[in-house]
Order: structure tokens, then sequence, then C-alpha cells
């Protein structure tokens, strides 16, 4: 068994989210938050801290964090890798400890993106600056993230990855923006970047071509190899911009049982598998994506067996057709659906049906000021989710009121000043407004 460990970085909070025409409310990305931890993933990507809407998101998290809610998995922040931003981001969450610095690194993108103004060597000075930035405010975890690494020159990765680690970065994201990567290529070229830099290297992966597990995998088995530590970057259900990021319970599952990972490449030991159905159903719900039938260990047919042959075989010995148990990954427990009358509390909800719902969680209420408390933050709730609020969201607020409220209350920007303040002020209605 190899020393190194494969670590686990989601980001479902922050790719996931990017993700168009998806999105999820700061209480539901607080849940997905709170459930990796209760999986013991090791770390989460919780968000944009240099965006005005998430502050109060991320302080809450970060509070959740000193309160112990939040005591395994690390919460980071994504940036771009340039100082201004670094500064920015520490001005908006000051608790902030982790962070993921990102520039481009291939031609294409230096010159397709900057167009003519920045040259390979002004992208290795602005990303030197900006770690050296995130180490004077007392950054503890720094990455880089090599944006469109896989169509980037391997020697400018070295050189890159080098120069941020001398400015003090631990870690060098691998970044497949465009999910051009296969397994063979990404395991030649992450051994040779993990042995010339020495430095823990994150696998990031997209979906485009259907291979961002196998990627992923061999990525890490090939950081490992080389002698460091691995960090597989994964979205749940395999979320993300266009085909998606790897899927986190996929990549897990890959690394415990497959032919050439299993008995031989260790994952953080903290990771209980077990939480992964919840983690799963949760997320699909929050984004209002179903998760495939056919999806790996969480899907409707992940467990089925229909054909004779496979029917027969599967009920003499489960391990005839099936790899890996359900009840590794918390299914199998009966799930009650009421299918008569039905007590919700929402965001029109009155107090006798509130209490009826928080007696089913078997939550009290001290006195009237509490319940009714509870009752305007429940009815906020709904208004920011707009779905019926789960069992685990209700038991969120109930526990803890003030980060609720907080990681709820958005602030849209608006200064009233020169052409808005005078379109603003104008009594003249303009046509065609819809
Ligand atoms: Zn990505």
């Amino acid at each position: 068994m190899k020393e190194n460990k494969i670590y686990f970085v989601d980001v479902t909070n922050r790719d996931g989210v990017q993700t168009s025409r998806l999105g999820l409310a700061k209480l539901e990305k607080t849940i997905i938050n709170l459930m990796l931890n209760d999986m013991g993933i090791t770390q989460s990507e919780f968000g944009f801290p240099t965006t005005k809407h998430e502050i109060n998101y991320l302080n809450g998290n970060l509070e959740l964090v000193e309160r112990g809610a939040i005591n395994r998995t690390k919460l980071s922040g994504w940036m771009r890798g340039i100082a201004e931003d670094v500064e920015l981001s520490f001005k908006n969450v000051p608790k902030l400890k982790n962070v993921n610095l990102s520039q481009s690194t291939s031609e294409q993108m230096i010159h397709g993106k900057y167009l003519g103004k920045k040259t390979p060597e002004d992208i290795i000075a602005m990303t030197q600056e900006a770690v050296k930035c995130a180490v004077s405010k007392g950054a503890e975890i720094i990455g880089v993230n090599a944006e469109d690494a896989s169509r980037s020159d391997i020697e400018f990765l070295i050189k890159y990855a080098k120069a941020a680690k001398n400015a003090g970065a631990q870690r060098f994201r691998y970044c497949d923006t465009l999910g051009y990567e296969d397994p063979q290529t990404t395991y030649d070229r992450i051994y040779r970047i993990a042995k010339e830099t020495d430095m823990s290297i994150e696998l990031h992966f997209h979906n485009d071509l259907g291979m961002a597990v196998g990627c992923s995998v061999m990525g890490a088995k090939a950081a490992i190899d080389a002698g460091v530590d691995a960090y597989i970057n994964t979205a749940i259900n395999g979320m993300g911009e266009r085909a998606g990021n790897a899927d986190l319970v996929s990549c897990l599952l890959a690394i415990l049982k497959s032919a050439g990972f299993q008995d031989k490449y260790q994952i953080d030991p903290n990771i209980d598998l077990s939480k992964a159905w919840q983690l799963a159903k949760y997320t699909s719900y929050a984004f209002g994506v179903p998760i495939p039938m056919n999806q790996p260990a969480v899907g409707d047919n992940a467990f089925a067996h229909e054909s004779g042959i496979h029917a027969d075989g599967a009920l003499k010995d489960r391990r005839n057709y099936e790899l890996y148990d359900f009840e590794e990954l918390g299914r199998g427990e009966p799930e009650i659906i009421e299918t008569g009358r039905m007590i919700t509390t929402g965001e029109y909800g009155g107090i006798k049906g509130f209490r009826n719902v928080y007696n089913n969680l078997e939550l009290e209420f001290k006195d009237e000021h509490e319940a009714r408390n509870i009752l305007e933050l429940v009815r906020y709730a709904n208004v920011h989710t707009q779905k019926p609020l789960t069992s685990s969201e209700l038991r969120f607020i109930y526990h803890y009121p003030d980060i609720a409220a907080k990681v709820m209350t958005v602030e849209p920007y608006y200064e009233p000043q020169g052409a808005i303040k005078e379109r603003v002020e104008t009594t003249k209605a303009p046509k065609n407004i819809i």
C-alpha cells in the first residue's frame, strides 16, 4: 500500500453552481457543506469570495466552522490568480483560510483571453504576486489552478507550478477545463509534473468526452506513484459546467473497488461512503436535476436485476452480479412517503402546521417567542429556495437560526448615481418594458 493518500475536494458549490441554467440557494449550499462534512470529505470549494451575493453565505459557513458544526471538511474559496482579487476576498471574507488561485496557462487562452496584453511571463508574475498576497493574509492552504492545463505546454506548467511553490503555494491544480484529456495522457503528464515539482497535485477534470472519472483516478494514481498526495476535484452527481465534472461517488468507488486501485491506493480515511446516498439525493433535489436511472451506485437501477440469469444469480449470492453492496452507500433503509394527509410548512404557513411539522422532527420549542421566530425563518427559507423544505433544512434552521438568517440575507447592489439615478427619477414610463 502506497503511503501518500488520495483526498477529495468537492467543487459542487463552486463549479456546480457555475453551470448554465442551474443554481443553488445559499441555504442549499450550506446544507451541502454540512453533508460533505458529515461524509468526511476533505475539502469543499464553497464559493466565490469576490462576489457580493456570496459574502453572507461564505462568512456564515465559516462561523459554522468556528462553532464546530463543520469540523472535518476544509472550506476553500476560488478566485482569479491576481493580487487584487486576493485582497478583495480577504476583505469580504476575513476568516477565509484556504484558497485556490486561477490563471489560464495555455497558449490558446493566454492569447485568446488576454488578446496579446499578457505574456506567459506575466501569468507567472501575477500568480506569484497573488500567492504572496494570500500568504500575507494568513492563508493556510494555497493552491494554484492552471486553467486549460490539458492544452498547455508541460514545460510551462512545471515552470508555473514551481514559481507558485517558491511564492508559498502548496498545491498545483491541473485543470482540464475543456474535458480534452484522456487517462493515459493524464497519467504521463501528472507523473512528470509531480516528480519535477514535488507539489501535491489537484486533479480537475470535465466530462466532455465522458472520461472525467477515468482521468481523475489515473491522475491521482500518477501523483501517488510519483510520491505526492493527490486531491481529486469532484462534483456531487457529476454536476458542473457543460457535461459536468468528475462524479464524487464514482471516483470514490473507482479507487475503492476497481481492479487496479482496490487495496493499493488509500483515500482520505475520514471519508464515510455510507453518507453518499443522502448527499446524492439532497443535491439532486436542490438542483432540481434527477439522478439518472443508470447512475453508478445511486441511480435507481444500480442494484436492480430482472433478467432470469442475473436475478437468479444475484439472489443466490449478491457477488455474482454486484461489485459492491448497496448498504455501503447508505441505501436500503425504507423511506416513508406520506400518501394520506400531509401538513407542510412554507412561506405562507401558520403556527399550527409549523408546530406539527417540527413535532414530527421531534424538535420542541420552549416558548411562543422561539416558535414564532423559527416560523418566520422557515417562511423566509421557503421564499429563498422556492421548494418544500427538507428535514435537514428545517433542522439546520432550528439549531442555527442566526446563521440561517445570515446566509439567506442577500442585499442587491444598487447605487443611485449618474445615469441610473436619472432613469429612476424620471416620471415618464418607458415603452416595451415587457
Ligand atoms: Zn471546472
